[in-house]
């Protein structure tokens, strides 16, 4: 098959690779359909050091990507919820599917996995290949992967494995409720996804902050109040009395905006980091125990957000407009990741179809 193959950092090439084949009975093989990149993507791209890989050392081949669709074309005997000729969407995070965690749906947590310390997204190491391919082997499938509802489109399906369920996650873990005033920083497509649901949810007020003003802007769709990070902490004072915001989901993962998060929170507040942190990415932990802040910094479980954010979608109260800016084909997914990476031309966020 052909699919885009992480050959070392800013070269990731279209090539060939061999062909999944079935290596459990619990999993099925999908025809890719559609894919896209996700911000933590890049950080492969730049050759990071990650958790457990380091990208800039010589590490085998595989193929990236976590954010896939596709039509399932086979299927191992023991997977009982899907049969082929099915179109579904897979959850980012490749979980085993039979722990304590993973049954929970909080696969980010499966005890089974790289020796207990949680799931790994498809496409981010050799150990499983990622969807930015022609064919894609689901493991556990029953688990990880969910037929596409009626009511949700291919771009919305795309969003729900990872960038809507990380959002949402970031909504859940600011402890964000009816009536509340929430800061979101950064508005990438994960940043934008969170305000959106923040709204959905009932948040009173969404400040949607990002230096780039066609992202903010993005957020006016749904009733967000776009702001530079210049003039968030004048702007935010003064319309909470100078109390500050109930919650803050931070997206970006820098000192910065760890620190203007802080800022913006009033005492007692909620933070939630989604944000993939740095190793030198620095909290102010001083101002935050003055402050009596809660905080939480994770990784979406995916699965466990699907059955409140597919009703939510089926029903319009999140729609995640404007997120999707280009299309390539995957043959051009080299440029994809060029364009992507260095923000060019208005991108928020590309798909790529097959
Ligand atoms: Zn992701
Ligand atoms: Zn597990």
């Amino acid at each position: 098959m052909k699919a885009l193959v992480f050959n070392g950092p800013k070269n990731i090439q279209y090539e060939n690779f061999d062909d999944p084949k079935i290596t459990n009975n619990s999993n099925l093989i999908i025809k890719v359909e559609k894919c896209s990149i996700c911000g933590s993507d890049l950080h492969i791209y730049h050759g990071a050091e990650g958790v457990s890989e380091d990208y800039s050392k010589p590490m085998p081949k595989f193929c990236t990507g976590h954010e896939t669709i596709g039509e399932v074309v086979d299927i191992g005997s023991g997977v009982s919820t899907h049969k082929i000729g099915d179109r579904v969407l897979i959850s980012a995070a490749a979980g085993c599917g039979q722990c304590k965690r993973c049954l929970k749906g909080e696969i980010n947590m499966c005890e089974n996995t790289r020796g207990g310390n949680g799931a790994t997204a498809y496409g981010t190491s050799p150990r499983v290949n990622g969807g930015h391919a022609e064919f894609l082997e689901v493991p556990f499938a029953d688990f990880g992967a969910a037929k596409i509802p009626d009511g949700v489109s291919d771009e919305q399906a795309i969003l729900l494995t990872d960038a809507l369920a990380t959002g949402y996650y970031g909504v859940k873990m600011a402890h964000v409720k009816p009536g509340n005033s929430v800061a979101v920083i950064g508005q990438g497509p994960v940043g934008l996804m969170a305000a959106e649901a923040a709204m959905a949810i009932g948040a009173s007020r969404v400040y949607c902050i990002d230096p780039d003003v066609t992202r903010r802007n993005l957020s006016l769709i749904f009733g967000g109040i776009p702001l530079s990070p210049d003039e968030a902490l004048a702007y935010i004072r003064e319309d909470t009395r100078g109390i500050g915001v109930d919650a803050v989901i931070e997206a970006v993962g820098v000192g910065p905006t760890l620190k203007q998060a802080v800022r913006l929170l009033r005492s007692g507040g909620s933070l939630a980091v989604l944000g993939i942190l740095h190793n030198d990415s620095e909290l102010p932990l001083k101002i935050m125990q003055a402050k009596s802040l809660n905080f939480h910094a994770g990784i979406s479980g995916v699965v466990n957000q699907w059955e409140e954010l597919i009703p939510l979608v089926q029903g319009g109260r999140i729609q995640g407009k404007g997120v999707f800016t280009h299309e390539f084909s995957l043959a051009d997914g080299t440029e994809a990741f060029r364009l992507f990476d260095a923000h060019e031309d208005g991108v928020i966020k590309v798909m790529m179809t097959l």
